[in-house]
C-alpha cells in the first residue's frame, strides 16, 4: 500500500495540523496492529471484521466511502491470511465479493504478455471511472515502444499497461524474483496476474489484496494489485516531488513497481504462523523494499523523498522495529525506504539486489528469523549486518549541505540533515549512552585549545562485541575549516578487540563525532566512548610526566606493555594501585593507550584514603612486559606545593 504523506511530514515539521494530515496520521491506527496488540484474542479478530466491512461493503455496492469510513491498511491486508480461518463465514464471503473484479469491467492484456489490467469507464462504474482520452497506445510486438495513434484503449490504461510491464521486467526479469501468483478473482481461468483500476480511498495509490495460499505445504500466496484512477485531487500536487494532478502517469508508475513488488512478497511468503505482517517480516521491511522499487524503476519521479525528511528527524529511530515504531510516528515504515536503498547501493561491492533478494530468497527456502535472515545475507556478501545498519546510520550524516560525492545516494543532496548536540565529558573523557536496538546514537568532543594535538578514540559496547559482532561505530571528524569535506572514518569491531582511533593533528577539528550503531534486535544497550587526549609524545621509555610535579595536578605514568602501577609514600603507605584492565580491548580509565604499544595512568596524587598528596617524595612501582618477560622498575615522584 501506498498512502501520500508528505501533508504529515508538514505537519510534523512545521506546526498546525490540515486535515489531511490527520487523516494520513489516523491511518496508522490500524486495525492489524489492534490484533497484534492483543496477542489475536476473539474480541480483536470481531472487532478486525467489524472496522473492515463497512469498506467491503461500499465496495460492493460501487458507492464511494465517505471520508470518515475505516480504509483498510496493507499492514490489514498482511496479517489477514494469518488470521483468515479464524474470522467468520460473512466477512470471508464478503472479502471475496469486494474484491472480486467488478461485472462489466473493461480487460486489457498488457503489451508485455504476463499482466491483466480490469478497468471502468463513466457508464460501467462512476466511482472508478477512467479518463477515457485514447491518443496513442504502446507495441503489441514489443511493449516498450510507444506508438503515435489511438488503439481503442484509454491512454491512463496504457500508462497503467507499460508501468506494470515495466515492473515485470525489472523485478522479475531482471532481479530474478518469483512471479506473483493471481488470485483467482477473474471470471475466466486465466493465469496472469490481475490489476484492477478502482476508486481508493483517500490518499492512498493502490493496494495489494491477497488470495488463497497456492499449495497446502509449500510458501505463496495469490494476490492481485489495484491502483487508483485519477489523481485530480489538491494531495496530489505536492511540490517539488509529487505532481500527480498534472502527471498521472508518474503516480501510476511508482504505484505499479511498489505494488507489484508487494505481489512477490506474498508468492514468497509461507504465512502460517505469528502474529506478524508475512511470516517474520518487519512491516517497515516489507514497505521499505516496496518503495525501494519505485526508485529502482523510476528513479525521476523521487517519489521517496518525501519520507526522507521524516528521518532526519529522529535517527536514532530503531530499524526494522515494528514494536518500538507505534502511532506516534506514522510513517516509519516508508522512511526505511532509505535504509532499503542504502543496502541497494552500498551492501555489495557494487550496487545491486543481492543483499535484499538473499534476504527473501533465503526466507522462501526456509522460513526464518528476519535477524539470521539478514546476518546470513550480508555473509554472502562478506559482511556484516552490524556494519551494514552502521554504514546507513554513518553515512545517512552526508546529506543536504553536508553531502558528500561517493558516500550515501547521489540524491543526497535533496535530503535534510540530522543534528545532534556535542557532549559534556569530565575528566575521564568517557561518554557512556543507551543505544536503542538497531537504533543509533552519536558521541561527540568538542575540540578545546587545552587539549592535546593527538588525542585517541575507543568503543565498547555492553554485551560484548564478540560472537554476533553485533555493534558497529564510525567517526566523522569535522574539521575547523568547513570549507574542507568532513572525513568518515569506520571503526571496526573485530570478536576480541576495538580498533583504537588515534587522531593527529587534532587541533584542525572542531568536533570529533562518534556515531554507534547497536545491532542487537531487541536489546537497548549501553556503549562508551572513550576520547583519550594524549598528554605525552610517542616514546617507547620509561616516563614520568611532569616529574617533579605541583600538587593539585597529575602526573602520567606510562612504559611500553605497562601492566601495573603502585606508588607508595616513603613509609611504605600504598598511595595508589593500578592493574590495566581492557573491555574488549577498549582501555579503561584511568589507563590509556599511548600509542606504539604504550600504555599510560593517570595518578592525580590523590591518596587512598582520599586525600591529596601535598609534598614530597613517591616511590613509583611499574611493572611491564618486554620480549615476553615481566620487567619491574622503580622511580621516584617529587611533589611540590602548590605555588
Ligand atoms: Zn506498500
Amino acid at each position: 500500500m501506498r498512502i501520500i504523506i508528505a501533508a504529515a511530514l508538514l505537519w510534523i515539521c512545521a506546526g498546525p495540523a490540515s486535515a489531511k494530515s490527520l487523516r494520513a496520521a489516523s491511518v496508522r491506527a490500524t486495525a492489524a496492529r489492534a490484533v497484534i496488540e492483543a496477542r489475536g484474542s476473539t474480541e480483536s479478530i470481531k472487532s478486525f471484521e467489524a472496522r473492515l466491512m463497512p469498506y467491503l461493503q461500499a465496495r460492493i455496492s460501487r458507492r464511494r466511502p465517505p471520508a470518515s469510513m475505516y480504509v483498510p491498511a496493507q499492514e490489514d491486508l498482511f496479517l489477514l491470511p494469518k488470521i483468515w480461518s479464524r474470522t467468520s463465514p460473512q466477512f470471508q464471503e464478503t472479502y471475496a465479493a469486494a474484491t472480486a473484479i467488478p461485472a462489466n469491467y473493461l480487460m486489457y492484456a498488457t503489451p508485455g504478455g504476463h499482466l491483466e489490467v480490469y478497468y471502468a469507464t463513466a457508464a460501467i462504474d462512476a466511482a472508478s471511472a477512467v479518463d477515457t482520452a485514447d491518443h496513442y497506445g504502446y507495441d503489441a510486438a514489443d511493449w516498450r515502444h510507444r506508438t503515435g495513434e489511438a488503439n481503442g484503449v484509454p491512454d491512463y490504461i496504457d500508462e497503467v499497461a507499460w508501468a506494470l510491464d515495466s515492473a515485470w521486467a525489472m523485478e522479475v526479469d531482471r532481479f530474478g524474483f518469483v512471479k506473483p501468483a493471481p488470485s483467482d478473482v477473474s471470471r475466466g481461468s486465466s493465469q496472469k496476474y490481475k490489476v484492477i483500476i478502482r476508486a481508493q480511498g483517500d490518499l492512498y495509490y493502490g493496494m495489494t489484496w491477497p488470495g488463497l495460499k497456492i499449495s497446502a505445504q509449500g510458501p505463496g500466496y495469490s494476490s492481485h494489485v489495484e491502483i487508483r484512477n485519477e489523481w485530480s485531487g489538491d494531495e496530489w500536487n505536492v511540490p517539488p516531488y509529487i505532481d500527480y494532478q498534472i502527471h498521472p502517469e508518474k503516480g501510476v508508475r511508482v504505484t505499479a513497481v511498489h505494488e507489484f513488488f508487494h505481489g512477490i512478497q506474498y508468492a514468497m511468503t509461507w504465512n502460517v504462523v505469528n502474529l506478524q505482517y508475512l511470516d517474520l517480516f518487519p512491516l517497515s521491511w516489507l514497505e521499505g523494499t516496496s518503495v525501494l522499487m519505485e526508485e529502482l524503476g523510476f528513479g525521476d519521479v523521487n517519489d521517496y523523498l518525501q519520507y526522507s525528511s521524516g528521518y532526519f528527524h529522529h535517527p536514532q529511530m530503531s530499524l526494522f522495529n515494528d514494536a518500538l515504531n507505534t502511532l506516534d510516528n506514522s510513517n516509519y515504515v516508508y522512511e526505511h525506504s532509505l535504509v532499503a536503498k542504502f543496502l541497494y547501493e552500498h551492501a555489495g561491492p557494487a550496487p545491486g539486489i543481492n543483499f535484499i533478494k538473499s534476504v527473501f530468497v533465503r526466507n522462501y527456502a526456509a522460513r526464518s528469523d528476519f535477524d539470521n535472515l539478514a546476518k546470513s545475507a550480508a555473509a554472502g556478501l562478506s559482511t556484516t549486518w552490524a556494519r551494514l545498519l552502521g554504514g546507513f546510520h554513518e553515512q545517512s550524516f552526508f546529506t543536504g549541505s553536508r553531502a558528500t560525492p561517493g558516500i550515501f545516494f547521489d540524491d543526497a543532496p535533496l535530503m535534510g540533515t540530522w543534528s545532534w548536540a556535542a557532549d559534556s565529558v569530565d575528566s575521564t573523557f568517557t561518554i557512556t549512552k543507551q543505544v536503542d536496538p538497531r537504533g543509533m546514537q552519536t558521541f561527540a568532543l568538542r575540540a578545546d585549545p587545552t587539549q592535546a594535538d593527538t588525542i585517541a578514540i575507543a568503543v565498547a559496547g555492553a554485551g560484548g562485541a564478540a560472537a554476533s559482532g553485533d555493534w558497529a561505530a564510525g567517526a566523522v571528524l569535522i574539521p575547523v575549516d568547513t570549507a574542507q569535506h568532513d572525513s568518515l572514518i569506520v571503526l571496526t569491531f573485530s570478536n576480541a578487540r576495538s580498533q583504537i582511533l588515534t587522531v593527529p593533528g587534532w587541533r584542525r577539528y572542531s568536533q570529533a563525532l562518534v556515531i554507534v550503531t547497536n545491532a542487537d534486535p531487541a536489546n537497548k544497550r549501553s556503549a562508551s566512548v572513550y576520547f583519550q587526549p594524549y598528554p605525552l609524545e610517542y616514546s617507547n621509555t620509561l616516563l614520568i610526566y611532569p616529574n617533579p610535579v605541583r600538587s593539585g595536578g597529575q602526573c602520567v605514568i606510562k612504559a611500553p606493555q605497562l601492566t601495573r602501577v603502585r606508588i607508595y609514600a616513603l613509609d611504605g603507605t600504598v598511595l595508589f594501585q593500578a592493574q590495566r584492565r581492557t573491555d574488549d580491548g577498549v582501555v579503561i580509565p584511568p589507563w590509556r593507550f599511548a600509542g606504539n604499544s604504550s600504555y599510560a595512568v593517570v595518578w592525580d596524587l590523590g591518596a587512598r584514603n582520599g586525600m591529596p598528596v601535598r609534598q614530597g617524595t613517591c616511590i613509583v612501582d611499574m611493572t611491564w612486559n618486554s620480549d615476553g618477560r615481566a620487567s619491574r622498575a622503580y622511580r621516584k615522584i617529587f611533589v611540590l606545593p602548590s605555588p
